[in-house]
């Protein structure tokens, strides 16, 4: 456990109106005490984000052995899954024949979710869904509790800043309930989507001025559950459209995902950038406005609405883009699309480049064939978790390493979940070596992922 009692420094409390009430001048909150708590934690391995790469992160590291500190701002795990109600195991089998091509967490979660065999070697569909994501919640809770000896988990706990010096994180800065708490760990894992804590520690990363657009998931009740439903449903959004009240839209995938008469819809497409917390918050309300504005026009258009009620929209909407670290290596499409091997391979990815554009797209979600930029499964080396500079940081999951157009295809969940395994296990071996994991020999890491049944499908 990581060591709580070192520090704990208490000021006055400033009250939260103080905090919080834009209406109140600079200058009379300059004169306020800017009281907190602080106290400081020390680890082993710090995991940042306990989104798909996060949870498979920390399992992993505390699974070997290593004192880990989960941090998430949700009050639950599974990032995308849970947050944004991605039922979606996508990258876990190649596409021409439903052959399992990742192994390890991934597969023993898809398992527990009760849709394949611990030791699957293929899966009904190369997409398979979990039936249910509140009980994935509840699955990453159990799969930690049977490592409280050695992981922690804050949750409602968002990091806000890390301090490097001398090529090494020295604390990472979060808060939460007990104010503004320091953590001081030997390694750092940054899960959180979008590299927060690397671009915080001064690792070099990259960002499109443009990135793909965001998308908030709903669902809708007592929808009559009728065969071709998305045909009306997406008429019913080009007259929307037309009448001004819907800005852009994909799709619609209409699907009776969860339910008999229950449908779950993403087709929601709100351009912004996710880094930038105004315009983070203005495609909040924007995919709020959306999805009601498609439910409005199903309910007036579509006959098999009559009856349905808007059921909830997942509390964040989506990021599938934001900044992508630049690494010892970057993974490029052509890396991809040739399938080029690495002798570092620590995972396999096999989705296809899957870019969404910042316009409406009628009937699909992209527009252009998939089928044109579908690789074969494909390495990924252990060198694209490692950043630039900082020599106690991995990266893993959507912000990884990677071109945009390799990204594309690296971002799906089982990928992300792959990445995330292999950084908690480098994290573990390099604490034993004692050696940092940008010096890590990333042929040692397979070696150790391969000899627990994960890794790249080649070593399968
Ligand atoms: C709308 C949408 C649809 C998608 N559709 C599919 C699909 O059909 N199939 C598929 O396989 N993939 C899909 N993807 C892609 C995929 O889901 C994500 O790219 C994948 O989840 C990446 O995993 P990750 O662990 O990197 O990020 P996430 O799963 O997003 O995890 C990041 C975690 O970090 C936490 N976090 C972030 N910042 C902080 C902070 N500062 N402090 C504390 N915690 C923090 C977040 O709360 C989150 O839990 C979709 C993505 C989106 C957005």
């Amino acid at each position: 456990m990581p060591d709580v009692s070192q520090t704990r420094r208490r000021f006055m409390h400033a009250t939260a109106t103080v905090a919080a009430a834009s209406t109140i001048p600079a200058a009379m909150a300059n004169n306020e005490s800017t009281s907190r708590a602080k106290r400081t934690l020390t680890t082993d391995v710090l995991v940042c984000g306990g989104g798909c790469a996060g949870s498979a992160a920390a399992l992993s590291a505390a699974r070997r052995g290593a004192k880990v500190l989960l941090v998430e701002k949700a009050p639950f795990a599974g990032g995308i899954i849970t947050s944004v109600g991605l039922p979606y195991f996508d990258g876990i089998a190649n596409i021409r024949d439903n052959r399992v091509v990742v192994r390890g967490i991934p597969l023993e979660l898809l398992s527990k979710s009760g849709v394949c065999a611990a030791d699957a070697k293929k899966v009904a569909k190369h997409n398979p869904t979990i039936p249910n994501t509140f009980e994935f919640k509840r699955l990453l809770d159990q799969s930690f509790q049977e490592q409280s000896s050695n992981l922690t988990v804050l949750f409602n706990s968002f990091l806000c800043d890390a301090h490097a010096s001398g090529g090494r994180i020295q604390s990472v800065t979060l808060a939460n309930k007990d104010g503004l708490v320091t953590v001081q760990p030997k390694v750092v894992i940054d899960c959180t989507g979008d590299a927060d804590v690397a671009a915080w520690a001064g690792a070099p990363f990259e960002q499109n001025a443009e990135v793909q657009p965001l998308t908030l998931h709903f669902r809708v009740g007592n929808v009559k559950n009728e065969p071709n439903l998305s045909g009306p449903c997406r008429v019913a959004l080009e007259a929307a459209q037309k009448r001004g009240e819907l800005p852009f839209y994909y799709g619609p995938g209409v699907m009776f995902m969860f339910g008999k008469n229950e449908i779950y819809v993403h087709g929601v497409r709100v351009p912004a950038d996710p880094t930038n917390a105004a315009d983070l918050s203005r495609a909040e309300m924007q995919g709020r406005a959306d999805a009601h504005a498609m439910f409005r026009a199903w309910k007036r258009d579509v006959p098999a609405f009559a009856d349905s009620y808007f059921l909830e929209a997942y509390p964040w909407i989506g990021v599938r883009e934001s900044r992508r670290i630049i690494g010892q290596h970057v993974l490029s499409e052509e890396d991809l699309m040739t399938s080029r091997r690495f002798d570092d391979a620590i995972a396999t990815g096999c989705w296809y480049l899957d870019l969404h554009p910042n316009k409406t797209t009628i009937g699909s979600a992209n527009d252009f064939k998939p089928e044109k930029v579908q690789p074969e499964p494909y390495d990924i080396p252990y060198r694209s978790l490692v950043p630039q500079r900082i020599a106690n940081l991995l990266v893993a999951g959507r912000c990884h390493s990677a071109t945009r157009g390799a990204h594309a295809s690296t971002r799906v969940t089982v990928t992300a979940m792959a990445m995330g395994e292999a950084a908690g296990l480098a994290a573990a071996l390099s604490l034993e070596s004692n050696t940092e994991v940008a010096q890590l020999d990333g042929v040692k890491v397979r070696e150790a992922l391969s000899n627990q049944n994960a890794g790249p499908f080649t070593d399968n």
